[in-house]
This record gives structure tokens, sequence and C-alpha cells, in this order.
């Protein structure tokens, strides 16, 4: 019988994508899709390709020849090693999220928060500082869903690591992003703070059905937080399915020389 279903667009698609650095092959033959709203963790030891993978999904790195395809929402960002410069429009739908927060230290959070906004404005208004009074309080509103709020008229690099992420989750709330991709959002916060992110991160994905795709360090952390799992091993897939299957032999095996419990 013929599915009456329509077709769901991932949101992200790859294909072969292969990138090298020099005679250096460090993503090689990687294909995988993510649906709407799924919630992804990117897992795989150190230099395994995690951060160069999602630096192709931004944009930010162009992949090498070759039958590579890099495509969000249904519209292609990179082929065969070209890169298509997304419009302004395009690039607010994915959101990043940095290790180290990537807020301007001198400037308010409420400021930091409506820099989400930058992309949509159009270019005569793109400066920080001029923004309405609609605008202004849609960030407050960013600012409440992570709990920061109380925060907005501080200077951001007076906030604690936990709360700096916070502001930058806050970030691309404002931004609208559809598409969320976190690297190592929580590798330099206590684990407090981490399970705060963590929580938001999940919350925003389940309240709002945005797709998140976070790479961590800590497999307890992604068994908690993702039902998916895709792992990287020298630049190859090396698991993608339900994280439930990804047993201690499995990643005793990816991590070879690592300690499980430190994990
Ligand atoms: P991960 O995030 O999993 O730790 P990365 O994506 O950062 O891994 O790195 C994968 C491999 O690619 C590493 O061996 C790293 O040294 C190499 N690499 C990353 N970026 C560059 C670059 N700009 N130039 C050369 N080599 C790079
Ligand atoms: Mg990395």
């Amino acid at each position: 019988m013929e599915s009456i279903v329509a077709p769901v667009t991932p949101a992200i698609r790859v294909e072969k994508l292969q990138k090298s650095f020099g005679q250096r092959r460090v993503l090689d033959d990687i294909s995988f899709l993510v649906y709407p709203g799924q919630m992804v963790a990117l897992i795989g030891p150190s230099g395994s390709g995690k951060s160069t993978l999602l630096r192709h999904l931004v944009g930010l790195t162009c992949a090498s020849r070759g039958g590579s395809l890099v495509a969000l929402l249904g519209r292609e960002i990179q082929k065969a090693g070209r890169m298509r410069r997304a419009r302004r429009q395009e690039r607010c739908r994915t959101g990043y999220i940095f290790q180290q927060f990537n807020l301007v230290g001198r400037l308010s959070v409420l400021t930091n928060v409506l820099a989400g906004n930058l992309g949509r404005m159009p270019r005569g208004r793109a400066l920080l500082g001029r923004f309405n009074q609609e605008e202004k309080a849609r960030a407050l509103r960013c600012l409440a869903r992570v709990g920061l709020e109380e925060l907005a008229g501080q200077r951001a690099n007076t906030l604690s690591g936990g709360q700096q992420q916070r502001v930058a989750i806050a970030r691309v709330l404002m931004q609208d992003a559809d598409v969320i991709l976190a690297d190592e959002p929580i590798a330099s916060l206590d684990p407090r703070s981490a399970r705060e992110v963590m929580e938001i991160l999940q919350r925003i994905h389940a309240e709002d059905g945005r797709t998140v795709v976070v790479t961590l360090h800590q497999v307890d952390v992604a068994r908690r937080y993702c039902q998916r799992a895709i792992a990287l091993k020298d630049g190859r897939m090396y698991f993608d399915g339900a994280i439930a299957e990804l047993t201690d032999e499995r990643l005793q095996d990816l991590y070879q020389n690592t300690d499980l419990d430190e994990l």
C-alpha cells in the first residue's frame, strides 16, 4: 500500500562528506540524516572529527571534493566541495553554541541576547544598541527561559561560566534557530552548571521541537539527555542509532585507551 504521509524534510542531511587537511583525511564518507525535533549526541574520542563535522553544518568549513553534500532543512549548503553562501535569512535558522560561550564580555547580557537578532535585521539597522522595545521584550523572554532575566543589565563578563552559556542559549532562542548545534557546551563547566545547561537544551528541544546536535565528552551525559547517538572514530562513522544500543563493549572499543569511568 502506498504511504499517504508526506515525507518529512530532514533537518540535517549529510552525504558522503569528506574533509582532508593537506594529506590528512579527517572526515571520511560521513552520511546521516537528522529529522526535525531530534536531539542527537555526537560523541567520539578527542580528534575523531566532531568539531570539524559541526563546522561543516554551519558552513564554517568547506568540504573536500568528491560526492560531499550537506543540506539543512532541505537547502544544500555544500555540494561536491563547493559552499553555497547562505542568505542571511537561512543562516539564522542554524544557531551555534561554543564551548567558550563567545559572548561580548564588555556588553550587557541583554545586548548579547539581542545580537542573536542581528541576522534578521535590515543592514542599516544592524548596529548593536539600536533595538526597539518589542525586540527588547522578546530578548527578556528568551532570558527568562534560561532563568537569567534578572541579570539582563549586567556585563556579560561578570557572569559565571554556566550563566554565560545560558546567555548563549538565550541568544540562539532570540535568533529563533530551528537547528541548534552545540560543540562541547558543558566541557568547561562544573557539574551543576553542566546539568543546568543540558536541562535547558533538553527543554527547548522538547517544548519547541527544535533540532539539537550536541557534541559531548561524557557518555553518561549523552545517555541521560539524548535518545540517539552518532559516534565518530578516526573521522569515520562508528555508530548511528539509539543510544541505548551503545553497549559498554562498543564504548570500550570506541574509546580504546580511555578508562570508561572517566567518561
Ligand atoms: P574533535 O572535535 O572530535 O576532537 P576535531 O574535529 O577538532 O576533533 O579534529 C579532527 C582532526 O582534524 C584532528 O586530528 C585535528 O588535528 C584535525 N584538524 C582540525 N582542524 C584542523 C585544521 N584547521 N587544520 C589541520 N588539521 C585540523
Ligand atoms: Mg572538538
